[in-house]
C-alpha cells in the first residue's frame, strides 16, 4: 500500500477547503493500492479557513493540519508541508482548485513507473494578461541566459515528489526561497505532464505585478551571480571606452590646440557613468541584502498549532526538522 500526502497551502481559502477535499477524494478514489492523507497548512489566514480545516479534520481521519503564527507566504507553507509530511510521496497542490485533481491518477502512474518528480506543466496562460505573459517570458529567457541550469518552463508548484526528493528538499533551509528553482536544483528524474489551469474556484489571487517582479528578482539573485559578473564586464567596457575617449581629447587639445571640450559631451558622459554606477551598486545591494537576511538564520516559519495541539517552541517541540 502506497502512502501519499497531499500538501495544501491555504491563505484565506475558507470557501474552497471543503470542496477541495471532496473533489480530490473523488478524483483519487479509483487509484488502487494507495492511501491518501492531507496536510493543510493554514498560512495565517484572516478568514474562517482554520475553522473549515478543523471541521474537516474532525470528520476525517486522513486530514491533518498546521497553523502558522502569522502569514509567512506560500513558499514557507510548502516547506512546512514538506517538513511534516510522511509517506512514500507527497503532492503539492493549491487549495483554490486551479490545479485539477483529475491529474492525480496520471501523476501516481508516472511515479510508479519510476519518476521521482512528476510535475504539471500548464499548457496555456490564457487566463493571464498580455503583460503578465510577457513578463514571464522575459524572466524565463533571462534566467536561461545567465544560469547554468534550465528552469522548467510553465511548470509551477503542482507536482508529485518521491520521498527521496522531499528528503533532499528538507536539506535546503534558505530563508528566501525560490522553490521552483530548488526543484530543479535537487535534480532527480523528472516527468512533465500537461494540464489546463482552471480559473480560481473562489476568492482572489494574492499575486500583484509587484510581487511577481520581486519573485523574478528573487529567482535570479538566488540562483546565479551572473548580474555581478555583468557589472564587472560593464565596468571594464566603460573604462576601455573612457580611455579611448581620453586619448582623443588629449590629442585634440595638444595637437590641434582645442582645450575646451563640449558641454553636451561632458554631461552625457557624466550622466551615463552615474547611471552605470548606480545600477552596479543596486545589483551589489541585492546580493548584500540576501546575505544579510540569510545570515540571521531565522527559521522560515513558526507553527502555532499542529493537529489541534498548541505548538510550544519553549517546551522543545519547536525544532524545525
Ligand atoms: N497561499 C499561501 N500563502 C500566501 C498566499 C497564497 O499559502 O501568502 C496559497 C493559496 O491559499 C493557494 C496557493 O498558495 O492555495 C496559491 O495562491 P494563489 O491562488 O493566490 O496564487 P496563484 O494561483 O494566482 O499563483
Ligand atoms: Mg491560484
Amino acid at each position: 500500500m502506497d502512502k501519499i500526502t497531499i500538501i495544501v497551502p491555504c491563505y484565506n481559502e475558507a470557501e474552497v477547503v471543503e470542496r477541495f477535499y471532496s473533489e480530490v477524494e473523488t478524483a483519487t478514489a479509483g487509484i488502487a493500492d494507495c492511501a491518501f492523507s492531507y496536510l493543510f497548512i493554514d498560512d495565517g489566514s484572516r478568514d474562517h479557513t482554520l475553522a473549515a480545516i478543523r471541521t474537516l479534520a474532525d470528520a476525517h481521519e486522513n486530514v491533518h493540519y498546521i497553523r502558522f503564527t502569522r502569514n509567512f507566504g506560500k513558499e514557507p507553507a510548502m516547506m512546512a508541508g514538506l517538513d511534516y509530511a510522511d509517506g512514500d510521496a507527497v503532492i503539492l497542490m493549491d487549495a483554490d482548485l486551479q490545479h485539477p485533481p483529475s491529474l492525480i491518477p496520471e501523476m501516481v502512474m508516472h511515479w510508479r513507473a519510476g519518476f521521482d518528480d512528476v510535475c504539471g506543466k500548464r499548457t496555456d496562460r490564457a487566463d493571464e494578461t498580455l503583460l503578465k505573459r510577457t513578463m514571464a517570458n522575459l524572466f524565463y529567457r533571462s534566467m536561461q541566459a545567465v544560469s547554468r541550469f534550465t528552469l522548467q518552463r510553465d511548470v509551477g508548484d503542482f507536482r508529485l515528489l518521491d520521498h527521496r526528493c522531499v528528503a533532499a528538499l528538507r536539506l535546503l533551509r534558505e530563508n528566501q526561497r525560490f522553490t521552483k528553482g530548488l526543484f530543479t536544483w535537487v535534480g532527480f528524474k523528472k516527468k512533465e505532464i500537461p494540464f489546463h489551469v482552471h480559473p480560481r474556484a473562489a476568492g482572489k489571487t494574492t499575486w500583484s505585478y509587484l510581487a511577481l517582479l520581486s519573485l523574478a528578482i528573487e529567482g535570479i539573485t538566488s540562483f546565479t551571480t551572473a548580474p555581478l559578473r555583468l557589472t564587472t564586464v560593464l565596468g571594464l567596457a566603460v573604462s576601455a571606452l573612457a580611455l579611448c575617449y581620453m586619448i582623443v581629447v588629449l590629442v585634440d587639445a595638444l595637437v590641434y590646440g582645442d582645450p575646451v571640450a563640449g558641454y553636451p559631451t561632458l554631461m552625457t558622459v557624466l550622466l551615463f557613468l552615474g547611471g552605470v554606477q548606480l545600477l552596479s551598486l543596486g545589483i551589489i545591494g541585492e546580493y548584500l541584502g540576501r546575505v544579510f537576511t540569510e545570515s540571521k538564520q531565522r527559521p522560515c516559519y513558526l507553527i502555532d498549532e499542529l493537529d489541534g495541539e498548541k505548538f510550544d517552541y519553549a517546551a522543545g517541540r519547536g525544532e524545525v526538522k
